[in-house]
């Protein structure tokens, strides 16, 4: 990848923007002041983008029959299709983004558990996606996308930013992608999708083997299915299959006493004695020592920037 920062949209409310139906933001210190140093963000409100004032009534999001509207009580205004739309007319922006950070509980940019009414009796369910981030989403369906309020928890906050740099580095391969290309790309991401997703470090590893072709069709496929499987934080169990499996390249390398050393550190890690941060740095240490070509590429051992210390509190 190159050195140019990574592009990031986010709803605007998240950097302070006082665009809020209530005049108000919703600002994120975590991502005004620390993910924006390392990323490049890119704002927008999709209800100012549709001509709404500021401020302005509510939205709230109606099932009817089976469909999902965007209704302004107050006025009865439906705006579903044009917050929808709103998702079409930044498509050109939103295809050069790594990721996308959304605000939650909004009825345009929530991403999960917003609140669907039923009109006739007034209740609600907290199941819907907001209409603009659904839109985001069918239209960018390996794009990853999080809330400002589940970026508080460090394990999902380390899964988006890994995912935002891991599609980085797939966005920086030369277009139309090689197998080559490809299968350099699926050798880095090697050891994440074992920490992340066995069945599918297994499936695609066989998909690519067996490829005789490669298009457009089946590499977006190849990074849908690949940001599928990092979607989900990796398990203590699964990291700590990893780093032992890390550990089996240094078999004729390290000492009794460094192997030993190593496996109880790892140990020590999976009993939530140490983070995961301590094993790690050894085995870099030991990468330093005993250079190898295969694990010095593995964007495990070095996912995203060191600085955003996202990995110390795991
Ligand atoms: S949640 Fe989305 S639509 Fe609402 S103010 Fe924030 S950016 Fe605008």
């Amino acid at each position: 990848m190159n050195t140019k920062k990574l592009t990031v949209g986010i709803s605007a409310c998240l950097l302070g923007d006082e665009v809020r139906f209530d005049g108000g933001h919703k600002r994120s210190a975590f991502c005004d002041d620390e993910l924006s140093r390392h990323v490049e963000f890119v704002r927008f409100c999709p209800e100012v983008g549709i001509g709404l004032p500021i401020p302005r009534p509510t939205i709230r999001l109606e099932k009817h029959d089976n469909d999902v509207h965007a209704v302004i009580p107050k006025t009865g205004a439906n705006v579903t299709q044009k917050l929808s739309d709103f998702a079409d007319k930044i498509q050109l922006k939103a295809q050069q983004l790594s990721g996308y950070v959304l605000c939650a509980k909004s009825p345009s940019c929530g991403m999960e558990r917003v609140k669907l009414y039923d009109p006739d009796t007034g209740h609600a369910q907290k199941e819907a996606m907001g209409i603009f981030a659904a839109r985001l989403r069918e239209l960018n369906p390996a794009l990853p996308l999080e809330e400002d309020g589940r970026l508080n928890d460090p394990h999902l906050r380390e899964n988006f930013i890994l995912r935002v740099w891991v599609y980085g580095h797939w966005q920086a391969l030369p277009k139309p992608i090689t197998k080559k290309a490809l299968l350099d790309f699926h050798t880095r991401c090697k050891l994440l999708l074992l920490a992340h997703d066995q069945p599918a470090y297994r499936e695609l590893g066989k998909r690519l083997g067996e490829a005789e072709k490669i298009d457009e069709a089946f590499a977006q496929q190849y990074i849908i299915d690949v940001m599928q499987a990092l979607s989900e934080p990796a398990s203590k169990r699964n990291h700590t299959n990893t780093l032992q499996h890390i550990q089996g390249y240094f078999k004729g390398q390290l000492s009794a006493q460094q192997k030993q050393e190593l496996s109880e550190m790892i140990l020590q890690y999976h009993d939530g004695i140490l983070p995961i941060m301590a094993p790690l740095t050894l085995i870099r240490h030991y990468l330093r020592e005993f250079p190898n070509d295969y694990l010095a590429q593995q964007w495990y051992i070095q996912p995203y920037p060191e600085d955003l210390k996202l990995r110390y509190g795991l």
